[in-house]
């Protein structure tokens, strides 16, 4: 849905925002600061028993209650609802701690009852912690469902440092992804099929810069992490500024969520719309090929993909289902001819041979 028609809309943007070591720890503070004294609290699954002293802690100091809590184990939208609207009805804040599940949770019962939403991950391994949608159960199936921008974004760099490197992995494959969803929207907006948005893409290509003229490409390191954090961030600002997810999202996305609906074991997001956007870079002719090769390189994420790699059947099944998707959505994949060129891409380029493999 665009908002083309709207141009005074108001846009959001997070009005708590903290990025950095030690932040969990402060939330009392930080919440106190807007005035948030009853809060309701999701929880990732097995959170509580890991950060919850500290949190408690931190709202005690600060005379914060915690109205109401829970851990979030299932993500369909019909428990989001009951959840949302047997609140108590003295909450200020919405929290949600955690990685994918507990954030959407928490951000869809903000969106449903207008009350602040404060989103905590545990994890960046994609955009949404900061993002205008959320990921739900819709009718058995994972859908992207509008849902407002976090008022608040709390990152503790302490606490993502500890996760998997999976997850950064995936948090940079979708990162990357920029470079063809912005190219997938200018080509749709040429062709009448999309409005374009200056400002939005410019802000999406901005956060690119931040990670390819970085000088490490360590994932290990602070410093790339705060990069990834901060990329991933301002491409969700960058979405609710477009009023669509399209400066996000384009081919490569449409590839992976066909890989979730089409494997028998799909792999995180973010692996997957990472290795599909250099195939959908290739495909583009696009002219960041050379930096998105870089920078995969350079962090280790071929050599991660490697290890697991996708299997060959599933993908060139999701290739064929992938244009299929969204309605009158282009992207370089309704181009035509397009599928036989990908199917020769994987079999033939050198390090997509490697990425999807036939014995996987
Ligand atoms: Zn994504």
């Amino acid at each position: 849905m665009a908002y083309y028609s709207y141009p005074n809309k108001q846009i959001n943007i997070p009005y708590l925002l903290k990025i950095g070591e030690g932040k969990l720890p402060k939330m009392g503070r930080y919440l106190v600061d807007k005035n948030f004294n009853n809060i309701a609290l999701f929880w990732g699954e097995g959170l509580e028993g890991v950060l919850g002293n500290i949190l408690t802690k931190s709202l005690q100091t600060y005379g914060i209650n915690v109205i109401y809590k829970q851990e979030v184990k299932f993500i369909n939208i019909e428990e989001v609802n009951k959840v949302a609207f047997n609140l108590p009805y003295n909450i200020d804040a919405i929290v949600g701690i955690g990685g994918g599940k507990a954030l959407d949770f928490a951000k869809y019962c903000g969106y449903l009852l207008k009350i602040p939403f404060i989103s905590v991950p545990t994890s960046t391994s994609n955009d949404g912690f900061c993002s205008p949608n959320c990921s739900l159960l819709v009718d058995g199936r994972r859908k992207s469902v509008k849902a407002g921008i976090p008022f608040g974004v709390v990152i503790d760099l302490d606490i993502v440092k500890s996760s998997p490197r999976v997850f950064f992995y995936s948090g940079l494959g979708d990162m990357l992804s920029k470079i063809t969803a912005l190219w997938d929207w200018k080509k749709a907006a040429q062709k009448g099929m999309a409005h374009y948005n200056d400002f939005a893409a410019l802000m999406a290509y901005n956060s690119l810069d931040l990670l390819f003229i970085k000088h490490s490409f360590d994932i290990n390191s602070t410093e790339f992490q705060r990069s990834l954090t901060n990329s991933l961030l301002i491409s969700g600002i960058a979405m609710e500024i477009a009023g669509t997810s399209r400066p996000a999202s384009g081919s490569e996305h449409l590839i992976s969520h066909a890989l979730d609906a089409v494997s028998k074991y799909p792999q995180m997001h973010g692996l997957q719309v990472g290795v599909s956007t250099y195939l959908c870079a290739l495909l583009q002719n696009n002219s960041s090929i050379e930096s998105l090769r870089e920078v995969f390189f350079k962090t280790g994420f071929f050599e991660f993909v490697e290890q697991n790699p996708l299997n060959y059947y599933e993908y060139v099944d999701a290739l064929r289902l992938a244009p299929t998707i969204k309605q009158d959505y282009y992207t370089v994949l309704s181009e035509k001819d397009i599928f036989s060129q990908a199917v020769e891409l994987i079999e033939q380029d050198e390090i997509l041979r490697v990425l999807i493999k036939k014995s996987s």
